[in-house]
């Protein structure tokens, strides 16, 4: 039998930036610590035998028959990587795999690319590709539009690859220049999933982004990064109001991840927390992206002592809220968010290593 090969990719949590990703703008974001696993073995035969644990299914499919109406919905994110390193001439053979996972699915935290960059990392252990990191966001985006249909940014990729313990993760979306913003002790993440799931949310994120682009194209520039606060003031009479309430969101968001950013350089976890709620606001009044139940635990956060900051994280419309606390505290804030929610499921987390940091410390898997 051949060496069975382990590999492991962390979900992650959006921290400030919302939605600023495609538009090439500003996130800070940490990996969360949990995340999804795959564990298998290349096959000699071409075939594919892929199982997950958490769906309790297995799709079986020829590598030289693949695309994505072929195969189940939950096996697309790892077969659309197997179809991206075919398409980029990567080696790639058939293989047997199980993913197993410990994310909630479906609430933010981004278990698909989880999967997608466990992914990227084992057909490259079991077939030998050298990828340098944004590369291996890259396959790993591309896998989410081409197979799964949703035109995902590539913050949820980068952040599962390259994060950093103990810091948060910087992403200038333009450049891809990434920095370590270290992230002051004694807090805690709390991750509050409202449960709800929009069933609409692939059409309503891809609506979300031709708003932004029409914006960014009634303004004269190449995407939202491109526009300030006095631009869009001076600019509010040329777009329709839905349009300019979501550059505003875009570029408030791009102007509090820079605030944010020099808060924590100077330790002042207060102001921070400040910029959570004011982006939350922003995504409830402006890109309504927010929903009733996402409001009602960002309101509680708001009232509880032991509570810097929330949002929502993520793509929005249902999923969680992110929840900046000190460290110790965690249990009095997740009971204040359950009385207001009943059924809203809390996890806590530091910021963790990200799926590069995980591999270089744990060389056997
Ligand atoms: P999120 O990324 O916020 O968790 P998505 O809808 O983008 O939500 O991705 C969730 C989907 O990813 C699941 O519905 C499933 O199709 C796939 N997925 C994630 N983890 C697993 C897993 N362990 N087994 C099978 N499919 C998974
Ligand atoms: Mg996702």
């Amino acid at each position: 039998m051949m060496n069975p090969i382990t590999t492991y990719a962390p979900g992650r949590a959006e921290l400030l930036g919302n939605h600023t990703d495609y538009n090439e703008g500003f996130v800070l974001a940490i990996a969360v610590d949990r995340g999804t696993t795959i564990r298998g073995q290349a096959r000699d035969d071409r075939q594919i035998h892929l199982h997950s644990r958490e769906f309790g299914k297995t799709q079986v499919i020829a590598l030289d028959r693949l695309t994505s109406e072929k195969v189940e919905p939950w096996s697309r994110y790892t077969l659309g990587v197997v179809d991206q390193f075919r398409r980029n001439d990567l080696p790639v053979e058939g293989f047997d795999a199980e993913i197993s996972g410990n994310l909630p699915l479906g609430a933010g935290l981004s278990s698909s690319a989880s999967l997608e960059i466990a992914t990227v990392l084992f057909l490259m252990k079991a077939f030998g590709a050298r990828l340098e990191p944004m590369q291996m966001a890259h396959f790993a985006q591309m896998a989410e539009h081409d197979f799964v249909g949703v035109r995902c940014g590539l913050l949820d990729q980068i952040s599962s690859l390259m994060s950093k313990a103990a810091h948060a993760t910087f992403i200038d979306c333009r450049s891809f220049k990434i920095r370590h913003v270290p992230f002051p002790d004694k807090t805690s993440f709390i991750l509050a999933n409202s449960g709800v799931k929009h069933a609409l949310v692939a059409s309503e994120y891809n609506e979300r982004r031709s708003d932004c682009e029409t914006a960014a194209h009634a303004l004269g520039v190449k995407a939202l990064r491109d526009v300030t606060s006095e631009m869009l003031q001076s600019h509010k009479s040329d777009l329709a109001d839905r349009i300019r309430r979501r550059a505003l969101h875009i570029v408030g968001e791009n102007e509090r991840v820079l605030a944010g950013s020099d808060a924590l350089q100077q330790g002042d976890i207060a102001r921070f927390g400040k910029l959570m709620f004011a982006s939350h606001e922003s995504s409830r009044v402006n890109f309504e992206n927010s929903c009733p139940e996402l409001d009602q635990l960002v309101e509680t956060a708001r009232q509880t002592p032991g509570v810097y900051g929330a949002r929502l994280s993520g793509g929005g419309f249902g999923g969680a809220t992110i929840n900046l606390v000190e460290a110790g505290r965690e249990d009095e804030v997740i009971r204040a968010l359950t009385a207001s929610l009943p059924g809203v499921d809390c996890l806590v987390t530091k910021a963790a290593d990200g799926a590069l940091e995980h591999a270089a410390s744990h060389p056997t898997l």
